[in-house]
C-alpha cells in the first residue's frame, strides 16, 4: 500500500512574517491518518483550527491566505510547497501569529525542518485526486492574457512560463517543467526564492506590507539588476519559484494531485480559481489509492524517504 505520511516527532521554527514583520513561532506536530493539514492559531484566546482546502483560501493578494471565521494565516504557500514536495499528508501546524515566517524566502528551510523531524508512514492509504478531464481558467486577452490548466497525467508534473520584461529576468530561463517523478524537488525547486522589485517594495512598505522583507529572504531587483550580492541560486530561479508557489497553492486542495499543471503568468489567485473550477466539475476527477505501491506513479513511493 502507498501509505499516508506524517512526522515522527515535533519540530519548531522561529522567524518573521514577510509582510507583517512580526515574530512568529511555528510548531509542526504529527497528526493521525486522514487528519489532513491543520493550521492552529495558538495565540488567540480560544485556539482556532484552519483545515486546508480550496475553500479555506480567502485572500490571494501577494500571498495565499487561509481563514476560518476571523482567524487567518497568511503566506502559507512555501510551507505547503514543502509538504507537497515531501508528500506529507497529515500535520498540525501551531502558529503564534497570522503569518507563516518567511525564513529564507524559499521552501528549503521547511524541507529541512520536516526532514529533520523524520517522516513516518501511517496505516492508511494515501489518497490522490486524479484529474481525468482537463480543466482550465483564463483571464485577459492578448498581451495581458494569463491561464492555468490541469490535464490528465499518470503522475504529477508542472510547467510554468513567466513573461517578465526586465533585464535581470530576460537573461534567465522563463519557462520550466518539473516532474515529481524525478525525485529532485528538494534540490531543484525548493531553494528558489521569492522575488521583488525595489520600487514595489517601497510602495508596499508605505502600505504596511513587506515589512519583514529584505535581501536575506528575497531576490530584490532595481530597474536593471539583481541587488543580492550572491546573485541567483539557479539561473532560472524566478520561474522555479513560480513552480514552488504553484505546488504550494495546489496542495491547498487537501490531497495530492495526479495531473499535469501548466500555466502562463498565473499566480496565487488563478491557482486557487483553478482548484475551485476542478471541484465544480466532479466528472473531471476521481479519488484514488494504490494497494500496490509499485503501481503508483513514479516518485511517490520513494519521495522523501521515511527514515
Ligand atoms: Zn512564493
Amino acid at each position: 500500500m502507498l501509505a499516508q505520511r506524517t512526522l515522527k516527532s515535533l519540530t519548531k521554527a522561529v522567524g518573521v512574517g514577510l509582510h507583517s514583520g512580526q515574530r512568529v513561532e511555528l510548531t509542526l506536530r504529527p497528526a493521525a491518518p486522514d487528519t489532513g493539514i491543520v493550521f492552529r492559531r495558538v495565540d488567540l484566546p480560544q485556539p482556532v483550527d484552519i483545515v486546508i482546502s480550496a475553500q479555506a483560501v480567502t485572500d490571494t493578494r501577494l500571498a495565499s491566505t487561509i481563514s476560518s471565521g476571523s482567524a487567518k494565516v497568511h503566506t502559507v504557500e512555501h510551507l505547503m510547497s514543502a509538504c507537497a514536495g515531501l508528500g506529507i499528508d497529515n500535520l498540525y501546524i501551531d502558529i503564534t501569529a497570522e503569518e507563516v515566517p518567511i525564513l529564507d524566502g524559499s521552501a528549503s528551510s521547511f524541507v529541512f525542518l520536516l526532514q529533520s523531524a523524520g517522516i513516518e508512514l501511517q496505516a492508511a492509504p494515501k489518497r490522490f485526486v486524479r484529474v481525468i478531464k482537463p480543466v482550465e481558467v483564463r483571464e485577459g486577452e492578448g498581451a495581458s492574457a494569463k491561464w492555468a490548466r490541469l490535464s490528465p497525467y499518470e503522475g504529477y508534473k508542472l510547467s510554468f512560463e513567466i513573461d517578465f520584461d526586465h533585464p535581470a529576468v530576460d537573461s534567465t530561463g522563463q519557462r520550466v517543467e518539473f516532474d515529481m517523478g524525478s525525485g529532485t524537488y528538494s534540490r531543484d525547486i525548493a531553494r528558489a526564492r521569492t522575488f521583488g522589485f525595489t520600487k514595489d517594495v517601497e510602495m508596499m512598505r508605505a502600505n504596511g506590507l513587506a515589512l519583514g522583507g529584505g535581501l536575506d529572504n528575497a531576490i530584490v531587483m532595481d530597474d536593471y539588476k539583481v541587488l543580492n550580492s550572491d546573485g541567483l541560486r539557479y539561473n532560472d530561479e524566478f520561474v522555479k519559484h513560480k513552480i514552488l508557489d504553484a505546488m504550494g497553492d495546489l496542495y491547498l486542495l487537501g490531497k495530492p494531485l495526479l495531473a499535469a499543471y501548466s500555466a502562463f503568468r498565473s499566480g496565487h489567485a488563478m491557482n486557487n480559481k483553478l482548484l475551485r473550477e476542478l471541484l465544480l466539475h466532479p466528472e473531471a476527477y476521481e479519488t484514488v489509492t494504490f494497494d500496490d505501491e509499485n503501481r503508483a506513479p513514479q516518485g511517490f513511493a520513494t519521495l522523501a524517504r521515511a527514515w
